[in-house]
């Protein structure tokens, strides 16, 4: 961290009760780390809202896997990814920092990724993804001796045939898939990546919208109803909403039922005793609560219905399973844990840090979230403390979008809806969270961090269509 942005950080403390860039003097001294597990598995299940995992206090029981595994691990709270969709989300957790700096901006493919960091200790490193923006076209595979790309449920409908119903059971498919690798490594270690789009619109599984009032939606949310909402030709009423919400929260229960059952495999394989399991998301959805015209999509703003997820790290050697850690943490510290813990070290200059230390119950300086690369409307950044979140427009604040004011500023203990906008009452703070943001910006590369869509493979773009992305 730049000696700005520390300074910053300083001047912050005083006004946003954030401890300062020095370790706190209270806390405790830490604990030697325990010996290198042999194996990891990251699961990243797409587009969830942590607020909409029962995991996570939601009153659907949409996670009881994940429920499960919290049980055996640490859950956090308060994770943060640092971009609301899929490509510079997914980069940067694998880079361990922000999106700007983890993609080439030219090409919008991966500069370096800490899975090269674990493939060079010799873990056998491999992934099962569901492409789309998941994909060897982004260099997302840098370091994976093996990336198998499923094609989820965009896959393509030969000439003539009858269109599937998209969305259901592309899970079922990715996880059996990766246990069946798993059941081919013997004692080899290993760092196994899993990705679906289940959670992903399109939305299908109706076990929680059975009862509700169809309206105008249909028995599943097409990607055509969120392309007619988005161009403001259609606009659902409040039982509807509450309806594409049972959806919702049904594929994410397909997804967690299907997470439950890899997970049963791991046990089976005997590999749990020895492999550690983090569970997470790219980033959130809208479901209208925050811009009706966006229900169901993401990219266009960075509250945290859209940046806030799930994250559970289960340590088959924790000696205090089942905790929860309030603590604000980032998906860019997400890879660096998993090489800590594997006992794999890089000298990498990067945002991310082990969690270690918050597993093992060590209090430590606090994690300030950056993020941004907004897909749709202007362009914005955001900076979250456990305290408050300051979103600031990047493309200059007298551009033409009227949607996104310049900067805004919400205090997440009083108001974590995020609807009171304080940056006016509180010009002072937020001068302060604009200063670290444009510190930070001037440690790093700049600008977009993907291409146009229409300079990618053909293949690629019409996979991006089926997911509402490539209009
Ligand atoms: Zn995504």
């Amino acid at each position: 961290m730049g000696r700005g942005v520390c300074r910053s950080i300083a001047w912050l403390a005083l006004v946003a009760g954030l401890a300062g860039c020095s370790e706190r003097a209270d806390a405790p001294a830490p604990v030697d780390p325990p010996a290198p597990l042999q194996s990891a598995v990251l699961v990243l299940l797409d587009t969830v809202r942590a607020d909409h995992c029962s995991a996570y206090g939601y009153a659907r029981p949409t996670t009881p896997a994940l429920e499960r595994l919290a049980r055996r691990g640490v859950l956090f709270e308060n994770a943060i990814s640092s971009a609301p969709w899929t490509l510079p989300a997914v980069a940067s957790l694998l880079a361990g920092e922000g999106a700007p700096r983890a993609l080439d901006g030219e090409r919008g493919t991966l500069r370096r990724s800490l899975v090269e960091v674990l493939h060079r200790a010799g873990i056998a490193t491999a992934a099962f993804t569901e492409g789309g923006f998941v994909s060897r076209d982004f260099l997302l595979d840098r370091g994976f001796d093996a990336w198998v790309e499923e094609e989820g449920h965009v896959r393509r409908t030969p000439p003539g045939a009858t269109p599937q119903p998209p969305g259901s059971g592309s899970a079922a498919r990715t996880f059996a898939h990766a246990a069946r690798w798993l059941a081919q490594q013997g004692e080899r270690r290993f760092f196994l990546l899993v990705h679906t789009y289940e959670p992903h619109t399109p939305y299908t599984d109706r076990r929680f919208a059975a009862e509700l009032p169809v309206g105008r939606v249909g028995p599943s949310l097409r990607m055509g109803m969120v392309r007619d909402i988005q161009r403001g030709e259609l606009r659902l009423e409040p039982e509807e909403l509450r309806y594409v919400e049972a959806l919702y929260d049904g594929d994410i229960r397909a997804a967690d039922d299907e997470l439950g059952r890899f997970l049963d495999a791991l046990d089976a394989e005997g590999l749990s005793e020895r492999t550690l399991v983090v569970v997470t998301s790219d980033h959130g959805e809208d479901l209208g609560d925050l811009d009706p015209q966006f229900t169901a999509s993401h990219g266009h703003a960075l509250k945290d219905p859209l940046v806030r997820v799930p994250l559970v790290v289960a340590d088959p050697t924790d000696p205090r399973p089942g905790r929860r850690v309030a603590a604000q943490v980032r998906l860019v510290d997400v890879l660096p844990t998993i090489a800590a813990r594997l006992g794999a070290p890089h000298a990498l200059e990067i945002e991310g840090r082990d969690l270690g230390p918050l597993l093992r119950g060590e209090e430590v300086e606090p994690r300030i979230a950056f993020g941004g690369d907004t897909r749709l409307g202007p362009a914005r950044q955001f900076v979250r403390t456990g305290a408050h979140k300051y979103i600031e427009r990047s493309d200059g604040a007298d551009a033409a979008a009227p949607e996104a004011p310049a900067r805004e500023l919400f205090d997440l203990a009083t108001d974590p809806r995020e609807q009171h906008d304080l940056a006016a009452e509180q010009p002072a703070l937020a001068d302060a969270f604009s200063r670290l943001l444009a510190e930070r910006r001037g440690q790093g590369p700049q600008g977009p961090s993907t291409p146009p869509l229409e300079t990618l493979p053909q293949p690629l773009q019409e996979r991006l269509r089926a997911l509402g992305y490539a209009d």
